[in-house]
């Protein structure tokens, strides 16, 4: 079986007048079909820009610089810009923190679920209409069919990001980018949220990267992990593994750092210092000015991110020390 997607050696630049900035630097990922992979680090560390890479949605005037992406076994970071909004469409899903940006305010939900299965699978109108009531009861909206002729702004925020959920999923697509997709609800809507994910991956096949900041919406939901710092993946592995046994400090820091429930704030006080400004990345190990284990060969040489007995780590601690 294919991967739903498959990440090999990205890198992602940003020319500007000043130089150019090198945002995404060589990672790597895969995730299988009816598998979530949790992407996880602070605001900077280059996971929005590494789901918009593989949704050929990065920002003008970021560019992809090496490596390839191929999802369900396809290459598309080649594809001409018609040949990708063809296969968005149909082969990969969006789901962003904010479910506003992505539905229109002026048609039904029924309307937009309609057009949209319509679009990806030739159905007829009555049974892309069936199509579109089994989607919302497979998300849990009650009453679906007096919901598919409502509009966006008679839902609650919970029941959008459903709505949301039905839309990315309306195509059958292999993989689907989830940025953030709880952090703009309410805190007693989130699980919720990550648990519908979880059971609609487990039954539809679906391949999801979850993009969160918040490594408890990984412990909870995601079967691997990849930890991103400053535009690298720094660890990867299985959940379980990762967060029991992390190899690399910046990964611990995440870890001690699981944010309470009411704390929306995207950094981490727990780890002295921030992510560093792209233009200003320091030198060997990116993390090395916060890391209280650093040494010589820190500042000198980024550490290449090998395996270790459970999962893969990028630090000198595990590659014969930081002399
Ligand atoms: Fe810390 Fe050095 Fe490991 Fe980087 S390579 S995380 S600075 S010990
Ligand atoms: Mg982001």
């Amino acid at each position: 079986v294919e991967p739903a997607l498959d990440v090999s050696e990205l890198s992602v630049e940003f020319p500007s007048r000043r130089g150019t900035l090198l945002a995404i630097d060589q990672v790597s990922m895969a995730i299988a079909p009816g598998e979530i992979l949790g992407v996880v680090g602070e605001s900077g560390a280059g996971k929005s820009i590494t789901g918009l890479a593989v949704l050929g949605l990065l920002e003008h005037p970021g560019r992809i610089a090496g490596g390839a992406i191929h999802v369900g076994g396809r290459r598309v970071d080649t594809l001409t810009e018609k040949e990708l909004t063809k296969v968005r469409g149909k082969e990969m899903g969006a789901i962003f923190q904010d479910p506003l940006t992505a539905l229109n305010p002026l048609f039904t939900v029924g309307k937009q679920l309609i057009e949209t299965i319509r679009l990806h699978t030739g159905m007829t109108k009555v049974n892309a209409e069936a199509r579109a009531v089994e989607l919302l009861q497979d998300v849990g909206i009650p009453a679906p069919e007096e919901r598919l002729r409502q509009y966006p702004h008679q839902f609650s925020g919970g029941m959008r990001q459903r709505v949301v959920i039905a839309l990315a999923l309306a195509a059958g697509p292999r993989l689907i980018i989830a940025d953030e997709p709880t952090t703009a609800l309410d805190v007693s809507i989130q699980a919720q949220i990550t648990a519908l994910l979880r059971k609609l991956c487990d039954e539809t096949g679906v391949g999801i990267m979850l993009v969160t900041h918040d490594m408890g919406v990984i412990a909870e939901t995601a079967d691997r992990v990849c930890v991103m710092y400053s535009g690298r993946v720094v660890e990867s592995g299985p959940v379980a593994d990762v967060i029991h046994n992390p190899q690399h400090p910046y990964t611990a820091g995440l870890m001690r750092a699981i944010p309470s429930l009411h704390d929306r704030v995207e950094t981490l006080t727990q780890i002295d210092g921030s992510m560093p400004r792209l233009n200003a990345r320091p030198s060997g190990c990116a993390f090395h000015p916060r890391c209280p284990q650093a040494g010589p060969k820190c500042v000198a040489e980024n550490p290449p991110l090998v395996s270790t007995s459970t999962a893969s780590a990028a630090c000198w601690l595990q590659q014969g020390g930081t002399q």
